[in-house]
């Protein structure tokens, strides 16, 4: 008999997939069939992790996707709207994007604000992306145990300038295990992209989280998929405590949107939300006479590190014209 439902892409190898029926977690095997639906996509894949997917399988009557099985793979026939999806640009020339992941439900930027030392130009650019994709965002301020007495100012504006910008701050230590259960506790009946510059401690904490998952070293393994292609593969994880892990390899990996200079203030939120007040529209936010952006800043409202981001982006993009 035919079985049909509806499932999420948990792993993307290639044309190769794993889907389960979250928030069960039962992977089976997958394989596109024909001409997959998707209105408009220039993605070198169609389909990808985080993917919400119809699918038919042949089983046995009275099965279910036990049943099926490598040799007897379902076909993905039709990939559902996406909520929102991450793309990494193709290095090559042909325009083509490669999806990363689909229906995020919140983005978890890994940070540490020394060892490595933190690039706040650089935080924010992600902000921003996150905020084009509409992925809401939270800060993860990694190896507290290493600066929070040292650098106790410091901790304290971080805080105040991204909670000020409208983005939760966690501080967590994988050393001390501090903040790890509240991590957890927020991960809970999620899918939670997980991003961080290398070596801020994003594999550790991942493995804090779950130590069945061990990001370094070999991932999950499993049986389905294993010795097939190996490239540009993206995996969902399941967080025994509840809730579901993409890893990103690196920052970079997590591709930056180029904006229209006047596009950029839009996913500054305290910005966007300033703006309303600027007398003119558009309005840059420098030069102009009666920038409640500016009066902002300069009223300690809107914080002169994410107001200077911000000039940073806008004189990037110009130096591109
Ligand atoms: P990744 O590249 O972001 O995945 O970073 P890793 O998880 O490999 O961690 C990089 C280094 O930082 C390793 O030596 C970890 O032991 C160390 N590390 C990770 N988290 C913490 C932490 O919370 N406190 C301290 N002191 N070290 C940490
Ligand atoms: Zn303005």
């Amino acid at each position: 008999m035919v079985l049909k439902g509806e499932a999420t892409v948990i792993k993307n190898a290639g044309s190769h997939f794993l889907l389960s029926e979250l928030p069960v977690w039962a992977p089976f095997p997958a394989l596109l069939k024909g001409k997959v639906r998707l209105g408009g996509s220039t993605a070198t894949n169609p389909v990808a992790v985080g993917d919400r997917v119809r699918y038919e399988a042949e089983v046995p009557d009275g099965a279910g996707t036990e049943a099926v099985d490598m040799l007897h793979p379902a076909a993905i026939a039709e990939v559902l709207d996406r909520r929102n999806y991450i793309i990494r640009k193709s290095t090559n020339l042909s325009r083509q994007n490669h999806v990363i992941a689909a229906n995020i439900d919140r983005a978890y930027l890994v940070v540490s604000l020394y060892f490595p030392q933190i690039k706040l130009p650089f935080l924010d650019r992600l902000l921003v992306t996150c905020e084009v994709y509409g992925i809401p965002a939270t800060v993860v301020m990694n190896k507290v145990d290493l600066y929070r007495e040292e650098a106790a100012e410091y901790v304290q504006d971080f805080h105040r300038i991204y909670e000020g910008a409208g983005y939760p701050v966690l501080e967590t230590s994988v050393l001390t295990g501090e903040g790890i259960d509240a991590l957890r506790e927020d991960c809970k009946d999620k899918v939670c992209l997980f991003s961080g510059e290398s070596g801020v401690g994003k594999s550790s904490l991942i493995h804090a989280l779950d130590p069945s998952l061990d990001p370094k070293v070999g991932r999950i393994s499993d049986v389905h998929l294993q010795g097939r292609h190996t490239t540009s593969l993206y995996e969902m994880y399941r967080l025994t405590s509840g809730g579901y892990i993409i890893d990103t390899p690196g920052l970079r990996g997590f591709g930056l949107v180029r904006l229209e200079k006047e596009e950029i203030a839009l996913y500054f939120p305290e910005m966007l939300q300033a703006a309303q007040e600027c007398r003119f529209t558009p309005c840059t936010h420098t030069h102009e006479p009666g920038c409640a952006v500016k009066a902002a800043v300069e009223a300690g409202t809107i914080s002169p590190e994410r107001y200077s981001s911000y000039l940073g982006m806008l004189e990037e993009d110009t130096k591109f014209r």
